[in-house]
């Protein structure tokens, strides 16, 4: 049993938590929280909760909830950790996992040159096999990962261009935007056309971001060049292979994100997440050496397989077939969708 401990349990960290626990080769000695929130409070009924200071364990006993310790108490019983803290944090907890010997993976909030590799089960599971530091790459980066290096290895993708139509944040957060206005990236390309290549040999990807009022998902328009000619019967079955990729389809009534979103509740994923890619159908178009297609990725909730599979490459534990099958089996991915 690999004895693993997340550190930040906001909207990635209290997902893979929960993933953590479904697998068999693997379990949670505890979680770090900063503050004794309603969130801490319910945590504390299926974890251990650590705080990140010595200081703020007393507010967690003051506040009713029971707290093991700080950080320091757990980081000496564990193999690894998932950093989940907000961008920026992860880089200033990197001396603390040097000094206690655990390894750590960060999420994609940090810079890429934080981790010895940045990972992305599809595209580079084996880079990280038996690092210390890792990095699982962004939701928007991840979603790309998965749909490109799927065409990558059927066609050979030799340029991407993608326009990501950004969530302007989660649905718990009531501070940031924009909530009237469409905001673009003003940098070209954006920050995920190199990032994408961290995890994914590509010789050229041009990315576009461009932030819209909403919570739910974003959208990605993909266009790829490919080494041979594709067919539009080829491009059908592209990703039928990919539990973590799903076909929709406008034709069964899924219009928009909202759908997507509402059909993830109705299987009964817990939070409402889809872990998969979802593509729609009639998007997909092949002509020539170009292929097309349109996305939308559930930024909450796509990494949180990625981390599993992250530790198990970087514990050595499984190659990345067995990985993500025992992962998508325990969470249910690629199933009812
Ligand atoms: P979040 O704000 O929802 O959660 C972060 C949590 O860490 C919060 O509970 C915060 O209180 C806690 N925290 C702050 N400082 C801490 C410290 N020093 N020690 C321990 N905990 C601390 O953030 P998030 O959305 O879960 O993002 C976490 C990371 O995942 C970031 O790098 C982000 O870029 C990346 N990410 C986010 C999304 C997304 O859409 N939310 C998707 C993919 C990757």
């Amino acid at each position: 049993m690999i004895k693993v401990c997340v550190n930040g349990y906001g909207t990635i960290g209290r997902r893979v938590a929960d993933a953590v626990r479904m697998q068999k080769d693997m379990s949670v000695v505890g979680i770090v929280k900063t503050k004794p929130d309603y969130v801490a409070e319910d945590a504390a009924r299926t974890f251990k909760v650590f705080a990140d200071t010595k200081e703020n364990s007393k507010k967690f006993e003051d506040a009713g909830i029971e707290c093991e310790g700080s950080i320091e108490d757990i980081l000496d019983n564990v193999d690894i950790v998932v950093d989940a803290t907000p961008e920026g944090v992860g880089e200033k907890n990197m001396n603390l996992y040097r000094k206690f010997k655990v390894k750590a993976i960060f999420q994609g909030g940090e810079k890429a040159e934080l981790a010895q590799t940045s990972f992305n089960a599809y595209s580079n599971f084996t880079d990280s096999w038996g690092k210390d530091y890792v990095r699982v790459v962004s939701c928007n980066t991840t979603g790309l990962a998965r749909t490109v290096s799927a065409i990558d290895k059927r066609f050979g993708a030799l340029r991407v261009e993608a326009t990501l139509i950004r969530r302007a944040t989660d649905p718990n957060d009531s501070k940031k935007g924009p909530i009237n206005a469409v905001e673009p990236s003003l940098k070209f390309p954006s920050h995920h056309g190199p990032d994408l290549k961290t995890v994914l040999k590509i010789p050229e990807v041009d990315t576009v971001a461009i932030k819209v009022p909403t919570t739910l998902m974003h959208v990605h328009t993909v266009s790829i060049k490919t080494e041979k000619d594709v067919s539009s019967e080829d491009m059908l079955d592209v990703f039928k292979n990919y539990r973590r990729i799903v076909e929709v389809s406008g034709k069964a009534g899924v219009a928009s994100t909202a759908q997507i979103m509402d059909m993830a509740r109705e299987i009964g994923r817990k939070r409402g997440d889809l872990f998969e890619i979802a593509v729609w159908k009639e998007s997909m178009y092949a002509s020539g050496n170009t292929i097309r297609y349109i996305q939308a990725v559930h930024q909450e909730s796509d990494v949180v397989p990625e981390n599993v599979d992250a530790i198990r490459s970087m514990m050595q534990l499984a190659d990345m077939e067995k990985s993500t099958e025992e992962t998508d089996r325990a969470m249910g991915i690629g199933g009812r969708i």
